[in-house]
């Protein structure tokens, strides 16, 4: 895939000057009605039985990289003021975590752009108390202090994204001037910061980045972490996504697998997305270096979801891939935080919940691809 496109300063304000729009990705049709759940239920669970324990909460669409398989490089955001505030995000949060929620992902768009995302942490831990506060990142605004200051703040997890080592592959891919070896130096830091179960995800793309796939897992081992491809989706920008950019999960195991045997690690948690393998013979100094898929377009997990998304202006999609999404903007603007309204808040997170769709139909006829892309959602 040819790129010619111009490269994007990686500074934190740099994306603000192309904001145009004020309404960016904002969802074309009306909200359509809710299907109400039974009376008896008071927790976040589906109407297939899947109950609902992952919320990822999308805290801005603004990136400062524009990857080819998500953001086009005149990508449009929300004004700022339409974003939600950190007691916000809070506030949902604890509703979430006393309906069933455990662990909570920030993503976006940039997480790491926010300047208030300490604030954010923090209330969320204190108010919301889930088990575990993640968050997925670039990697590229990933300094000593800031890692400090976010571990501080409540932040138990850290996942990085990155597709190539190869520095041109990096450029073609995100679109950046940063580079692959900041990445890699922040992963360092987060590791020297205390971060201990470091992920790494790269989303592979054929005649992209298919070249990095065994320098990736050469990562792995070199910083004795977890790397994760992804197969990319449909939930592009551009609508560039097809079959043919697919590289498949079986197709990616086994070029790992060319190089470095493999060995199935048995998952303890039914609703996790990958498929994990530890390297049969690691080197002593990566014991804890692995490998894994996440593939839903050929092994689909839909079957086992467990996520809710909110977006960064209170948008709820109960599945990635949602043509559907309802708003709590309302609720939580006007309504001030009262027994009374967190209630109602309550009673929709129920109802959308339970009008959560069955999975996905990329590999239908029939697939509509969200207008939402992946940056707007929070992946
Ligand atoms: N900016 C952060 C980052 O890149 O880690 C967080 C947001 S990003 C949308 C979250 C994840 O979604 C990243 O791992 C990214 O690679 C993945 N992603 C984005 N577009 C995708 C696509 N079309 N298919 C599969 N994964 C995608
Ligand atoms: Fe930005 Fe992440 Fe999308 Fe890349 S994948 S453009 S870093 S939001």
């Amino acid at each position: 895939m040819k790129m010619e496109l111009p490269i994007l300063s990686v500074r934190p304000n740099a994306d603000a000057r192309s904001a145009r729009s004020p309404h960016a990705h904002t969802h074309p049709h009306a909200e359509p009605p809710l299907r109400r759940a039974p009376s008896h239920i008071r927790h976040l669970i589906d109407s297939f039985s899947r109950p609902i324990r992952d919320l990822r909460i999308s805290i801005t669409d603004r990136c400062n990289f524009r990857c080819v398989y998500c953001m086009e490089p005149d990508a449009r955001f929300l004004p700022h003021a339409e974003l939600l505030s950190p007691a916000h995000f809070a506030r949902l949060a604890k509703i979430c975590t006393s309906l069933g929620i455990r662990k909570i992902r920030l993503t976006g768009g940039e997480p790491t752009l926010r300047p208030d995302l300490p604030e954010i942490i923090r209330l969320i831990r204190d108010l919301a108390k889930p088990d575990e506060i993640a968050l997925t990142t670039n990697g590229s605004l990933c300094t000593d202090q800031s890692l400090l200051t976010w571990k501080a703040a409540g932040l138990s997890r850290l996942t990085f994204s990155l597709d190539a080592v190869d520095q041109s592959l990096f450029t073609s891919t995100t679109r950046s001037n940063s580079s692959a070896a900041e990445v890699i130096a922040a992963i360092r830091r987060a590791q020297s910061a205390g971060f201990s179960t470091i992920k790494l995800n790269a989303v592979i793309v054929r005649g992209l980045n298919d070249s990095q796939i065994l320098p990736l897992a050469q990562l792995a081992l070199d910083l004795n972490i977890a790397v994760r491809y992804i197969e990319y989706m449909p939930l592009d920008e551009a609508h560039a996504w097809n079959r043919d950019k697919l590289v498949p999960a079986h197709e990616i195991l086994s070029t790992i697998q060319s190089r470095h045997p493999l060995t199935p690690i048995p998952s303890p948690d039914p609703s996790s997305t990958s498929e994990n393998f530890l390297f049969s013979n690691p080197s002593t100094h990566a014991p804890s270096a692995s490998v894994g898929v996440i593939a839903p377009v050929t092994r689909s997990f839909c079957n086992r979801c467990s996520r809710l998304r909110i977006t960064a202006e209170g948008k709820v999609r109960p599945c990635l891939f949602s043509i559907n999404e309802w708003s709590l903007r309302d609720l939580l603007l006007n309504h001030a935080e009262s027994p009374d309204s967190d209630a109602l808040i309550a009673q929709r997170l129920i109802d959308i919940c339970w009008s959560k769709q069955a999975g996905h139909t990329i590999n239908a006829d029939s697939f509509q691809q969200p207008a939402r892309p992946m940056s707007a959602i929070g992946g």
